[in-house]
């Protein structure tokens, strides 16, 4: 596998509810146990304008976050109470802000082989009502959209992770400065990526 495949990268975000229901060391440690490295991490409380751009980095996000809600209602036999995605995002992102300019959050840059889909694997889908058991969304929430579109504020989920490379690439650019990434070896490479075992097993 070529070098740089190894290290991808991601970005994700401990909401505040995930800092509320004290889960950082239970988020930390799912993607620090998969073997993926942390190369990046900082603790603060973002402004609105930084989670708005965050959310409309891509400009198709509105379109998608839209007809994956309508699809989630669907899928469970329901009618949605707004029918057009973008009226649908609209609400969403208005919410969205308020909920994550509430408290203190944590952003961090994950690092490794297939990063991107291995931490959205762990992290589970978007809905934790159907979010799969196993996953951190399925694990540790019970919302729905149900219940938050009802009460007019964002699904809470506990994590943000990106959804694609590119979404991660410009992600992480939003998020970090060059400087507060990091490159370096951790000893558990050589069992994560290593061809020849013998030095490690010792035959
Ligand atoms: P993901 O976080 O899984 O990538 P999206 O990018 O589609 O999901 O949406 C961003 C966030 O917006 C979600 O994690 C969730 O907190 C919130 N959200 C998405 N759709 C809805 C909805 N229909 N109602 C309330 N909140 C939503
Ligand atoms: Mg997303």
């Amino acid at each position: 596998m070529h070098k740089q495949a190894k290290k991808e990268r991601t970005l994700i975000i401990v909401k505040p509810d995930g800092i509320q229901r004290a889960l950082i060391g239970e988020i930390v440690g799912r993607y620090e146990r998969v073997g993926l490295k942390l190369v990046g991490v900082k603790m603060m409380i973002p402004t609105e304008e930084l989670i708005e751009k965050h959310y409309t980095l891509d400009p198709e996000w509105r379109m998608k976050t839209g007809l994956k809600t309508i699809k989630g209602y669907q899928d469970k036999g329901l009618v949605p109470p707004i029918t057009d995605p973008l009226e649908i995002t609209a609400k969403v992102l208005k919410n969205l802000i308020s909920y994550m300019t509430k408290g203190p959050i944590v952003v961090m840059v994950w690092e490794g082989a297939h990063a991107v889909q291995i931490v959205r694997k762990l992290t589970g889908g978007t809905e934790p009502l159907t979010s799969d058991v196993g996953t951190i969304r399925g694990d540790f929430v019970l919302d729905s959209y149900s219940l938050s579109d009802g009460d007019k504020r964002a699904v809470r989920n506990l994590v943000h992770a990106s959804g694609s490379v590119t979404e991660a690439k410009d992600e992480i650019a939003h998020w970090f400065k060059k400087e507060e990434l990091f490159d370096y070896n951790l000893f558990m490479d050589h069992i994560t990526y290593g061809t020849d075992l013998s030095e490690i097993l010792g035959n």
